[in-house]
C-alpha cells in the first residue's frame, strides 16, 4: 500500500513598524482610535504547518520561551478559526521560526496569526479569497490584516482598515531589540494616565509623510516619522531613551520607538549607513541587540519548497 506523507506548507510573515502612529482618544469598546502608517520589514516569522494526530506549537528561535505553545497562540488560534468555518481539522503540528523580537513592538503575534491562516489555505486548499482572510485576520487582531497586506499602508479604526501607500524606494532601516518585552495594553494604559495628567504632544494627519514616501528619498521621510505611543513606552522604560540618542548619534537619520516598544527604529540614509549604525549601537550597550532591516516587503507568503533553508 502507498502511504502519502503529508508535506509542511511554510509561510513567511514581515514585521511592521509605524512610521506614523497617531492615537486617539480612548473608544467605548477599550480601543484607541487610530491613524498609523504600517511599513513591512524584512525581518519575518516562518510558519510551518503539516497534518498531525493533534494541534500543537512548537517555536524556535532567542525569544521562544516567552511564546505561548497552547491554544493561547495566535497562530493556533487561527487555524482553529479557519477550521471551524472550513469543516476542516485543526489537527496540524505548526512549527514558527521566530525572527521577530516578542513582545518588541513589531507584531510578531500578528505575523505568526497571518502565516497560518495562509497556510491553512494552501494545506487545505481552500482557495479563500483575499477579502475572506481579510475578515478572518481582522477577528485575530488589528496588526493581522497588515501582516497580510504588506507594503506600505495607512490603517485606520483599530488599524485593521487599510489602504495602500505609494512609497518609491527601498528603506534601510536598523532595529535595537530591547532586554524585556513591553505588553501593549500596558502602554496604551501609560498614555491615557499621561494624558489624564497633563497634554502631551500629539501627531497631527500622515499628509506630509504621505508626500515624502512618494518622493521615496529617506531625508524627507525621517523628520516626519512619529509616534504618540513613544512617550509612554519611554515612561515605562526610560532607558530607551538613551538608546534613541545613541542611534542619531552614530549617524541614522532618524530613530523612533516601533509600536508599543520596546523595539527602537532607525531610519539610515543607505544600506551602508544602516550597517555602520547597526554596528555603532551594537558597540555602544544600549540595547539586546541589532538586526538591519528594509523595507517595504510582501506580505505573508507561502514559501516555495525550492527555496527553504
Ligand atoms: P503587538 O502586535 O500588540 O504590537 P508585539 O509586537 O509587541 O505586539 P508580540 O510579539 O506580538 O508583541 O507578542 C505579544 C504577546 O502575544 C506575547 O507576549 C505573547 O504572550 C503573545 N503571543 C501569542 N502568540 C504569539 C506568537 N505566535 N508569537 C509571539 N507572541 C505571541
Amino acid at each position: 500500500m502507498l502511504t502519502v506523507v503529508p508535506r509542511p506548507v511554510t509561510v513567511r510573515a514581515p514585521s511592521k513598524v509605524n512610521l506614523h502612529l497617531a492615537v486617539g482618544d480612548l473608544r467605548e469598546d477599550g480601543f484607541h482610535e487610530l491613524e498609523t502608517v504600517f511599513q513591512a520589514l524584512s525581518l519575518g516569522d516562518d510558519v510551518s504547518i503539516v497534518p498531525a494526530p493533534a494541534t500543537s506549537v512548537t517555536v524556535r528561535g532567542e525569544d521562544a520561551a516567552s511564546v505561548p505553545t497552547n491554544s493561547d497562540n495566535l497562530a493556533w488560534r487561527a487555524i482553529e478559526m479557519v477550521a471551524a468555518a472550513t469543516g476542516h481539522s485543526p489537527d496540524v503540528a505548526i512549527t514558527i521560526d521566530k525572527g521577530i523580537p516578542v513582545a518588541g513592538g513589531m507584531a510578531g503575534g500578528s505575523a505568526d496569526a497571518a502565516a497560518a491562516l495562509l497556510a491553512a489555505d494552501a494545506l487545505w486548499n481552500l482557495e479563500l479569497t483575499r477579502a475572506e482572510l481579510h475578515s478572518f485576520a481582522a477577528r485575530l487582531g488589528s496588526d493581522v490584516p497588515f501582516a497580510l497586506t504588506g507594503g506600505t499602508a495607512v490603517g485606520t479604526g483599530r488599524g485593521e482598515k487599510l489602504l495602500p501607500v505609494l512609497s518609491r524606494n527601498t528603506f534601510h532601516w536598523v532595529l535595537a531589540l530591547a532586554k524585556g518585552g513591553l505588553s501593549t495594553p500596558a502602554v496604551y494604559r501609560e498614555l491615557d494616565e499621561l494624558r489624564s495628567k497633563g497634554s502631551p504632544p500629539r501627531l497631527g494627519d500622515s499628509k506630509e509623510l504621505m508626500l515624502a514616501l512618494a518622493s521615496g528619498d529617506p531625508t524627507r521621510v525621517a523628520p516626519l516619522l512619529g509616534n504618540d505611543l513613544q512617550a509612554a513606552a519611554v515612561s515605562l522604560q526610560p532607558d530607551l531613551r538613551r538608546t534613541l540618542r545613541a542611534g542619531v548619534t552614530a549617524g541614522a537619520l532618524a530613530g523612533i520607538v516601533s509600536g508599543s516598544g520596546p523595539t527602537c527604529a532607525f531610519l539610515c540614509s543607505t544600506a551602508d549607513a544602516a550597517v555602520e549604525v547597526g554596528a555603532e549601537l551594537a558597540g555602544a550597550g544600549v540595547c539586546r541587540t541589532v538586526r538591519v532591516a528594509t523595507g517595504p516587503v510582501a506580505g505573508a507568503r507561502v514559501v516555495p519548497r525550492s527555496s527553504r533553508g
